[in-house]
């Protein structure tokens, strides 16, 4: 069943407005929501985990109206916020037991059966009995997962989770999410490219509140190929470089400020052609819409 977001808006009372018309189709599986810090994606999250009110649009899945059945969404929701506390003197294991009571597991060994399962398939298995407040970040965003699989949830939102992991810890969140994503919708929002390019199958990029690229990313990526363009530059040539083409990102390597530029054709004999990645497709989409962006 998929998840169907249809012209989605929201203004918060401030005055900015977070989401602008957002239609998304969201198949089972791993859909990855990137973007700049800013550009509305908690806002969406938020929106879809029934903790904040659109203003206009609608989201389905099936016969279920996820902005009006509130409790009905939470009993298939799993939302893994991007801040989350945790009870520091508690274990995981008596704090997942409390969870399981909490949305119902009311069945002792049931719940006992429930706990250990995913204990054992987010690796926590053997710090069960340690206090929460001793795990490493990693450990707490695999304990956040367990916690959000309780009462086998449809519908999985994890909203920017590798922040703060370092990289085995990364890479063994990332195992976990593919996982989980092959039986449900899990909905991972991140401004981190490699995170979605590793793990998506479909992706939406989303720049201050708007959607402005969707699909399959190796598709997208597809789209600009040929059309990227590199030049380790002078720093100090940079701005003049701006003026003149359609810069979509500077990277550093090696000391050497190296520059994307976008365009049909080579810009001069001195540029040479880069292989496409997703980083340009997103640079692309971005830098057009925000001033100035370096990596
Ligand atoms: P992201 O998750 O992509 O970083 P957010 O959804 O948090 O983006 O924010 C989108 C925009 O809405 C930003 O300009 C942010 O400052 C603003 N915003 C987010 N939450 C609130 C709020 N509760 N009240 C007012 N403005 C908000």
């Amino acid at each position: 069943m998929d998840l169907e977001i249809k012209n989605l808006s929201k203004t918060y009372s401030n005055g900015v407005q977070a989401l602008k018309d957002v239609t998304l189709s969201i198949p089972q599986g791993m859909f990855g929501l990137l973007g700049p810090n800013g550009a509305g994606k908690s806002s969406l999250m938020r929106t879809l985990a029934t903790l904040q009110q659109a203003d206009s649009g609608s989201a389905t899945m099936g016969d279920l109206d996820l902005l009006n059945d509130k409790a009905k969404v939470r009993e298939i929701l799993g939302y893994l916020p991007q801040e989350f506390g945790v009870y520091p003197k508690v274990s995981s294991y008596n704090m997942l037991h409390h969870i399981a009571s909490l949305k119902g597991v009311s069945s002792k060994g049931e719940r006992k059966d429930l706990v250990e399962s995913l204990l054992t398939k987010t690796n926590l298995w053997h710090v069960r009995n340690k206090s929460l407040g001793t795990y490493s970040g990693g450990m707490k965003q695999r304990f956040g997962i367990a916690q959000a699989l309780i009462g086998d949830p449809k519908l999985i939102i994890v909203d920017e989770p590798t922040a703060g992991l370092d990289p085995a810890e990364r890479v063994r969140f990332h195992n976990l999410l593919s996982e989980i994503g092959e039986q449900t919708i899990v909905i991972l929002s991140t401004h981190i490219v490699e995170d979605i390019s590793n793990l998506c199958n479909n992706m939406a990029i989303i720049c201050l509140g708007e959607v402005v690229a969707k699909g399959n990313p190796a598709v997208l990526t597809e789209a600009v190929k040929g059309r990227i363009w590199k030049k380790a530059i002078e720093k100090k040539d940079l701005e003049k470089y701006q003026d003149e083409m359609q810069v979509i990102s500077t990277h550093l390597k090696a000391g050497q400020t190296v520059i994307h530029v976008l365009s049909d054709t080579q810009p001069d004999a001195s540029f040479e052609a880069s292989p496409s990645n997703l980083e340009d497709v997103y640079f692309a989409e971005i830098t057009s819409r925000m001033e100035t962006i370096s990596a």
